[in-house]
Formats: structure tokens, sequence, C-alpha cells
């Protein structure tokens, strides 16, 4: 028994994972790989690293020292199933068994429920980056137990990314939580995503610039409040020329959105815990409703305004389109910030929204200079109910939200989709409204359905006899 940690799956990411932590002072590294293949190629390719490498799951828990700790990079699904139950058969009680692919939480919980039972510790550990990541320092969210993280936390820290000086990763919370944070970490990329998406188009449209004019305005855009991964790799997207044709790139690239299912997990799971993530949703919507090319075909004649001519300062346009990005992306944080609150509520996990914030600055997709602020927020006022609510973004909106009310009318205008844009609009106008027309659907509930309403002036549940002489009278609440 030589290595303090293996890995089990040598794909992409599991090989990548494995070299990172034969890198590390401190580690030595057992591999395995249920064909032999894959491990043989890892150590031929890679004989600068001291990897310890087993032909059989026997072999793998004797190479161990204990407790046994081994991560799995396999297919989510039943492969990891099928991982679990025979790392089961040959560790023992007190060891640890890591899932680092893409499991879906409640599967996380239903696991980390079963392997308990065996004396075995199970952490579900979201992992962010892609294969670079994994090899030069990922994201990393483990939920599990407090005894496993003793052991893995260590391990962990020496691979992850580091920001400013912390490494990027910290126990999220118990059984699913971590999974649970990695998905909404998805859907909060897929937001960020489509709101960069719809600035590129709005100017693009609007004011007729070129791909590569709006990739040196992303570029700058870089250098100010915007700074982000997204908004860099933006810049160098909207700048490749297409060598076969000589087009830039993004007009020879099909316009149908792929999607793996996390973004429309994030939602599915906002939705029954009754968060409104609008701005995960309609980006996740967005990606559907772009790879439906038949039903695009048969509306495409439908009749809509010419989109030139609706701006007639294009400067000050870009620069509203700038503060409408800013504006809009901190309702899709917030609203996934949101999520993750009411999951950690519904779940029972302890959850410090801050630490997340942090381990998302370096390593991961949407790794940005935004999210230090997000943790200065939830430093001052850490059950902050709504995260767009503390004095920085306040001071955000009151420098953006005139320009970003001017962005949305001119989508309208000149028939330009904005739907994250719009809806994040909405959101702010409906989270601020002192009064919202729920009141009229309470009215309209209790009309048809007897499902009664409170009243702003006094205690008790009331329902109107709308189909009798229509007095008001005191009702037992049965909802
Ligand atoms: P794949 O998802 O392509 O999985 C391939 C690996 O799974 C191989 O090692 C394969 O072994 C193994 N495997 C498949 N079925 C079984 C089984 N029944 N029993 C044992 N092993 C099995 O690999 P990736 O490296 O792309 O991804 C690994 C995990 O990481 C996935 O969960 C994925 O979702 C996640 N991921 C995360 C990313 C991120 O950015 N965080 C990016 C990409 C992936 P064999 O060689 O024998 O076929």
């Amino acid at each position: 028994a030589s290595a303090n940690i293996g890995v089990v799956g040598l794909a992409v990411m599991g090989s990548n994972l494995a070299r990172n932590l034969a890198s590390r002072e401190g580690n030595t590294v057992a591999i395995f790989n249920r064909s032999y293949e894959k491990t043989r190629t890892l150590l031929d390719e890679h004989p600068e690293a001291e990897f310890v490498p087993a032909s059989t799951y026997e072999e793998f828990a004797a190479s161990l020292s204990k407790p046994r700790t081994a991560i799995i990079m396999v297919k989510a699904g039943r492969p990891t199933d099928a991982v679990i139950d025979s790392l089961i058969e040959v560790f023992e009680p007190g060891d640890i068994i890591v899932d680092g692919g893409n499991a879906y939480f409640p599967d996380t919980i239903r696991r980390e429920k079963a392997v308990r039972e065996t004396g075995i510790n199970f952490v579900g550990a979201g992992i962010s980056g892609g294969e670079e990541g994994a090899l030069r320092g990922p994201s990393i969210m483990p939920g599990g137990s407090d005894e496993s993280w003793v052991t893995l936390g260590p391990i962990l820290k020496s691979i992850a990314a580091v920001a400013e000086g912390e490494p990027c990763v910290t126990h999220v919370g118990h059984d699913g939580a971590g999974h649970f944070v990695k998905m909404v970490h998805n859907g909060i990329e897929y937001a960020d995503m489509q709101l960069i998406a719809e600035a590129y188009d709005l100017i693009r449209r609007a004011t007729g610039k070129t791909p590569a004019e709006i990739a040196e305005i992303f570029a700058e855009w870089n250098r100010g409040e915007l700074e982000s991964y997204l908004i860099e790799i933006t810049a160098e997207v909207l700048r490749q020329v297409d060598a076969e044709t000589g087009k830039p790139l993004v007009d020879i690239i099909l316009d149908q959105a792929g999607a793996k299912g996390t973004g429309a997990w994030t939602v599915q799971t906002a939705l029954s815990l009754g968060v409104p993530v609008s701005g995960i949703a309609e980006a996740t919507f967005a990606r559907s409703l772009s790879s439906h090319p038949e039903q695009r075909a048969v509306a495409a004649h439908l009749p809509g305004p010419d989109a030139t001519g609706v701006v007639d300062d294009p400067d000050a346009f870009i620069e509203d389109v700038r503060l409408a990005l800013y504006a809009s992306k901190i309702v899709a944080y917030s609203q996934g910030f949101d999520e993750i609150r009411a999951g950690a509520a519904e779940y029972d996990w302890n959850i410090d929204l801050g630490a997340i914030s942090k381990i998302w600055r370096g390593g991961c997709i949407i790794r940005a200079q935004f999210l230090n602020r997000i943790a200065d927020a939830y430093a001052e006022t850490p059950d902050l109910p709504v995260l767009m609510s503390a004095p920085y973004f306040a001071e955000a909106f009151t420098r953006s939200q005139e320009a970003w009310r001017r962005v949305v009318t001119a989508a309208a205008n000149a028939g330009i989709p904005a739907p994250a844009f719009s809806s994040s609009l909405s959101y702010y106008d409906g989270i601020r409204a002192d009064r919202l027309p729920a009141a009229l659907v309470q009215g309209q509930r209790d009309f048809f359905g007897a499902h009664t309403y409170k009243r702003i002036d006094k205690e008790g549940t009331f329902h109107t006899l709308w189909s009798g002489d229509r007095t008001e009278i005191e009702a037992v609440d049965t909802h």
C-alpha cells in the first residue's frame, strides 16, 4: 500500500486529474480503468508521473494506504453505479469513494445513503473546468461527510485552482450538496453565455459592426467590471476566421446550440423549489428554440420590423449594451444563489454562499472578477435573502437600469430576440415592486376555485361569495 489517492476511469478527465494529482508534492496515485488499455496508454505517455497501476479492483485496493481514497471519473449514470459496487467489494469501513463525474444530485443523495450503510464514506464532488481544469487545477465542489473531508480536503486542495492565494475548493455540505452546487454553477454558465450572445447579436444587428469589430469591443469590456473567462473567449471566437471560406467562423457555425442537460436540471429543480431562475430558464429555452430548424423554417415568414436604423448613436448604444449585460448578469447570479439558498434549506445543507462564490473565482468556466463582489456581499450579510439587493449591486443598478431599459426597448423595436436581457429586467422590476398583480391572480383563483385570499389590513383567510351576493366571509384555509 503505497498510494494515498486513486483514480478510477482514465478517459480524458480521469487521466488529466490523475496527472494533476501526481504532479503535486506528497501524492502517490493509484490508477485503474475497466479496460487496461487506457491505463497502459497513460503510463506510456507520462513516464514522468509516478503512478501505481492496477489491473483489478483487488490490486487497486491493495495499492492504497488507509483510509483508502478513490476518485471515480467515469461516464455518469449506470457506469458510476457499477464502479461504486465494485469498489464496495474491495474497500473497508472508513474508506472514501469520491464521484467526480457530472452526477445528478438526487443520484448522489441516493448513493451516499446506500454506501454509508456499508460504513464506507461516499462523496459526490462537482468538478468544473473541463479537461484543462482537470489537468491544471479545477474548481471543486465536494459534498459528503465531515469525516471524509478530513482526509480528502488536503488532497483536493493540492490539485484545485488557486484564486487570490486561496484554493478553489470548499466542503460544500453533506451528501448531494456538492453536485447540487455544481448543477447550479452550470445553470449560471448557461445564463452568462446567453447574455453575452444576446449582447453580440444586438450590437451586430443594430449597429452593423462586424464580428472582428465586436471582438475588439469584448476585449475592451474584459478590461473592466465584466472581466471574465467567458468574455475573454467570446472575443477569441468572434476574431476567428474560417480557413476554408475566409468568413468569420461565427457565420459558418450552424446556429443550433447543444446542451448536455445540466441547464435543464437546474431549471427543473428550481421549479420544484419554487425559485424563479428566469435568466437560466430563458437561456436553456433559447438553446431549445435554436435547435428546432423545422419550426424556425415554417415561422420565418412571420412579420417583424427592420433592425437597421433603430440606433442612431452606435457608441452610446454599445455602452448601453455593456451596462445592460452587467445588470442582467447580476440578476442571473442572484437567481442562481437563490436556488442554492433554497436547495440548502430544502435538503438541510449548511452552505456558505460566500465560500461558493470564492471557489468559482478560479478553474471553472464562470470564473470572473465579479465573484469577489458576491463574496463581499455575503461577508457583510451572510443570510442576505436577495443577493442583488446588496449595496454594491444596488449602486450598479443605479448606474445601469436606464441603459438596460433602452436596450430592451431597442431590442423589441428592432425585432431582435433578447429573452435573457428582458426576462432579467422583468425579474428586477418584479422583485422591487411595491405591489404586484398577484393580488388580482388571488382574486381570480378565489372566483373560480374558492382558493381564498388574505387581506392587507387584517389577519385571517377570506372568500368572496362570487356566485352569491358577493359578500365576504371568513374562510378556513384549505390550501
Ligand atoms: P467518459 O464520460 O467518456 O467515460 C469514459 C470512462 O468511463 C472510461 O474510463 C470507461 O472505461 C469508463 N466506463 C464506462 N462505462 C463503464 C462501466 N460500466 N464500468 C467501469 N467503467 C466504465 O469520460 P470523460 O473523461 O469524458 O468524463 C468522465 C466524467 O467526468 C463524466 O462523468 C463526465 O460527465 C465528467 N466530465 C466533466 C467535465 C467537466 O468539465 N467537469 C468535462 C467532461 C466530463 P473503458 O475505457 O473501459 O471504456
